[in-house]
């Protein structure tokens, strides 16, 4: 019996798309893990192989390239992807983020150019929102794109970018006039095949998610033409991060629900295959309720997750819902995760044991997509 309940927003066209999902995560992304946590990123023609099935840009219409899905879509990907183990692989941020940037601020021009090779995968697509100085406060950033005749030309540094050392299209959050604040940010499509003045820092080193390249990107008057101006119109950029980010933190709530059913089920099998004092550490007082603690965890973060994900899919999920749902499914990862590791004892502290993945894993979704306090500052505006 499963530990946790259907999400009530699966039907057959999911079920058979997760059949698809699942054969291709088991089998390319599930044996590589080992070597992409070496080599900090992922075998470039994955995402061609993505693109060739039709993984990428899932809830992309197909007019544009996409597989004309839903979010939905999306989650069951996110879903099989952890399932097999994965937390390399960054086609959240360049299928649920970048392309939907593109697809919901582009122009008709925009969409067309970018988004059929964002779909194929001949394009790997981040967006640079973080630099050194400035995370949390957005708009602040420091990164300038001044127009020059018909171009904008770039200067400053970011980091933490995602996919950011495979990236071929960079999603830059930049002023465009550097004496406003909200009003002077604008997004910038940098193409970066042949981009002077453009570099790429080193792929970071971090405590867990070891074959995601996560990476600093610097820009030194890098020229990009005017039509790259996401939307054509300067000053809208802060409009449009606020506008994509619900569905951004609706993603990691989703791979977080993922990550605390997975580590529930480890749990129980390894406790009821472990001995100590001659019985199942299952068996165990402790052990049981602790397994019961986490099991009411999952189903109440899955119950709420699937509401939010019930009203995104209808379109109303607002601002509010999306920090909640990522604040508190990210918080309760994190307690499930450890709880999940305690029970493993002394193996659940060796890397070859998924669960010390899930809890490195765990702890950074408590920071990206907005901090979880930035998400409490979120929703008491709306008290
Ligand atoms: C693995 C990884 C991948 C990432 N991927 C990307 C990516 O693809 N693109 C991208 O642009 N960024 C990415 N990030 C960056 C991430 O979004 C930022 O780290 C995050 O937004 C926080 O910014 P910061 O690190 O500058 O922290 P800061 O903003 O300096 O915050 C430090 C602390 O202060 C707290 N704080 C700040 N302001 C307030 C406030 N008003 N009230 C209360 N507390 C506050 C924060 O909650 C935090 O605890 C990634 C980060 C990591 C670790």
């Amino acid at each position: 019996m499963p530990l946790t309940q259907r999400s009530s927003w699966l039907d057959a066209d999911l079920d058979s798309f997760r059949d698809l999902a699942h054969s291709f995560c088991q089998k390319e992304l599930a044996p590589n893990q080992e070597r992409w946590s070496a080599a900090k990123q992922v075998d470039r023609e994955l995402w061609l192989k993505a693109g060739e099935v039709g993984l990428l840009c899932l809830s992309i219409p197909e007019e544009y390239g996409g597989g004309g899905g839903t979010f939905a879509h999306e989650a069951v990907l996110l879903d099989e992807q952890a399932r097999a183990g994965d937390d390399a692989w960054g086609h959240v941020v360049h299928s649920g983020i970048v392309a939907h940037y593109v697809s919901s601020c582009g122009t008709e021009d925009q969409k067309r150019r970018w988004l059929p090779k964002l779909a194929s995968g001949e394009l790997v697509g981040a967006i640079a929102m973080t630099e050194p100085g400035t995370g949390s406060d957005l708009q602040n950033v420091k990164t300038k794109a001044i127009r020059d005749g018909d171009h904008y030309v770039i200067n400053g540094a970011k980091t933490f970018i995602t996919n950011g050392h495979q990236a071929e299209l960079v999603v830059v959050v930049a002023k465009t006039d550097p004496g406003e604040a909200a009003k002077g940010v604008s997004l910038l499509v940098l193409e970066t095949e042949g981009a002077e003045g453009f570099r790429r820092g080193r792929v970071l080193d971090k405590i867990g998610m070891h074959g995601q390249d996560t990476s600093e990107l610097f820009f030194d008057d890098v020229r990009v033409p005017a039509e790259n101006l996401l939307g054509e119109v300067e000053g809208q950029g802060f409009v449009q991060l606020m506008r994509q980010l619900p569905q951004e933190r609706l993603l990691i709530a989703v791979s977080a629900v993922s990550a605390m059913e997975i580590a529930l089920e480890q749990t129980v099998r390894y406790t009821k295959e472990r001995s100590a004092f001659g019985r199942e550490i299952f068996k165990f007082q402790n052990t049981r309720f602790k397994l019961a603690e986490c099991a009411t965890e999952v189903a109440v973060a899955k119950a709420f997750l699937d509401q939010c994900v019930e009203r995104h899919l209808k379109g109303d999920l607002d601002v509010t819902g999306a920090a909640m749902v990522k604040w508190w499914t990210t918080d309760r990862l994190s307690r499930v995760a450890d709880e999940c590791l305690q029970l493993f004892g002394g193996y659940g502290y060796m890397s070859e044991y998924p669960i010390s993945r899930a809890w490195t894993s765990a702890r950074v979704q408590r920071i990206f997509g907005g901090t979880n306090e930035i998400m409490k500052e979120i929703i008491s505006r709306s008290l």
